[in-house]
């Protein structure tokens, strides 16, 4: 099956056939930075990641771009609270989206451009707007003449005159239409202004976009995404500023994810109804809120709560027993391997083919996730089938493919490293584990000592712990319940 994504220009799942083959150009607006992001942003950002990661794995070649707001209203405006010079505040949140978004395995993008690095771009496609009558100068502010753009309201599927009723115009604003948006923003006093051919000023948010997605990926790129608050006005604004220019449609796909909630409602900043990755990485592994992200389809709504994030930490606890114990025993057993037989071969690839199915399918995460604990259940039943018999060479070869599987799988989502590699919390993890093969050696020697008291003590406390010991011909292993 091939893929399908949902396209928010024709509202349905369509084939996906990008301009270049093998090469897939994806633009994700990134974020404002004025403050640490929040769990919201982050699902944005995790999807992205995911989508990413899946198209390399489906062979495409990916260059993605994820740029940063670096000045805009809020920059200023908080700069002015904290007295911080705005250019500082942008750069130390741009500092703090990289070290957040490294915590929650997102990659860094093949270019993070920066807004304040294009303003000569920007004021060329305002320039262009204006020679082409679909932009007007007003004592220094340029708007977009939003009625001479034929497919104004097309991406987001809205009516000019719908859209009339809601529009409002600002006190300072000089428009010739109520619908008009500003591309570029005559200078105030006090804040930062860049020189153009209509004086001082600064650029509109929408303009930006469409300069640094065009500037680096072209007239038309293939996937351009964002949450869903942006599909209007911004990305709107940007497919008529775009096109306006060029005549060529701005993306081929638009991809929206639906929101994070919190009790219902959006998670958003100016609801104050949010936490920051800080604030719940503080609380829980990587692991758990990157997997919690990916728990439900990227479009619709997923609820934020802590038994949501407790029962994602839970599901992770499960896939890194399964793979850890299953791998101690092959190291244990030492069974050298055979190859593997053709059910085992059999079985890896109808999860595998399972799993492709579900992100085919407009990148059906949630189901991903499901064929990952059907093979890790798979994966339980033979690892315990071969600690009984651990010459069974055929059976370690079974279990050596699905723990090689469930990890390839796992890597697909991004997940693989943070669920294995050893970060400050899994060195604890570590030398909790050394201490449990010392134990069990312990008890090894006691038994060979004939002190068989001892040996029980030890077998018996561990379990009061939840930890199982199997002995078998080769040696014992301890097993958490
Ligand atoms: P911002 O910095 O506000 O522009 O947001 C960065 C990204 O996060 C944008 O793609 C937003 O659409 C997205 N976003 C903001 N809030 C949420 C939310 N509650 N759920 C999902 N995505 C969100
Ligand atoms: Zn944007």
């Amino acid at each position: 099956m091939s893929l399908k994504i949902y396209n928010t220009a024709t509202r349905r799942k369509e084939d996906f056939a990008p301009q270049n083959p093998p090469v897939v150009t994806m633009y994700n607006c990134g974020p404002t930075v004025y403050d640490y992001f929040h769990v919201g942003n982050a699902r944005n950002f995790v999807v992205v990641d995911v989508i990413r990661r899946f198209l390399e794995y489906a062979g495409y070649r990916v260059k993605f771009v994820q740029n940063f707001t670096d000045i805009d209203d809020k920059i200023i405006r908080r700069a002015a609270e904290t007295g911080e010079p705005w250019n500082e505040l942008a750069e130390r949140f741009i500092e703090a989206y990289f070290e957040n978004a490294d915590a929650l395995g997102i990659r860094r993008a093949d270019v993070h451009p920066r807004a304040t690095e294009h303003i000569p771009h920007m004021l060329a496609l305002v320039e262009k707007l204006v020679a082409h009558g679909l932009a007007y100068v007003r004592r220094g502010d340029v708007y977009f003449r939003v009625r001479a753009f034929r497919d104004y309201g097309s991406l987001s599927g809205r009516n000019l005159d719908d859209l009339k009723e809601g529009a409002r115009v600002e006190v300072d604003e000089d428009k010739e239409d109520p619908l008009d948006f500003a591309l570029w923003k005559a200078a105030k006093p006090g804040e930062p202004s860049w020189p153009s051919p209509w004086g001082p000023g600064r650029p509109g948010w929408h303009i930006e976009c469409s300069a640094m997605s065009m500037e680096h990926l072209g007239e038309t790129l293939d996937i351009h995404s964002g949450g869903a608050d942006l599909i209007f006005p911004h990305h709107e604004n940007e497919c008529a500023q775009s096109c306006g220019v060029s005549g060529k449609p701005l993306a081929r796909y638009w991809l929206h994810n639906g929101f994070l909630t919190i009790n219902e409602s959006k998670m958003s900043k100016s609801l104050g109804n949010f936490f920051t990755i800080n604030e719940v990485l503080a609380k829980f592994p990587a692991a758990a809120v990157r997997y919690f992200l990916l728990s439900a389809h990227y479009r619709h709504p997923l609820d934020y709560s802590d038994a949501a994030l407790e029962e994602a930490q839970a599901a992770i606890g499960r896939i890194r027993e399964a793979v850890l114990t299953a791998e101690k025993i092959l190291r244990l057993v030492d069974a050298g391997l055979a190859p593997p037989t053709a059910h085992g071969v059999e079985s890896v690839a109808q999860f595998e083919a399972a799993f492709l199915e579900a992100m085919n399918d407009d990148f059906n995460t949630q189901r991903a996730a499901g064929v990952i604990f059907e093979a890790v259940s798979a994966l339980n039943e033979k690892r315990i089938a071969l600690a009984q018999n651990g010459k069974d060479t055929g059976l370690a070869a079974e279990v050596l493919g699905l723990v090689n599987l469930i990890r390839r799988l796992l890597s697909i989502l991004g997940l693989e490293e943070l669920i294995f590699e050893s970060g400050e919390a899994s060195e604890d993890a570590l030398l909790c584990d050394n201490l449990l093969d010392l134990l069990v050696r312990t008890r090894g020697r006691a038994r060979d000592l004939k002190q068989f008291a001892l040996a029980d003590f030890i077998r018996d406390e561990l379990a009061q712990m939840g930890i199982r010991l199997q002995d078998h011909p080769s040696g014992t292993i301890w097993i958490r319940d």
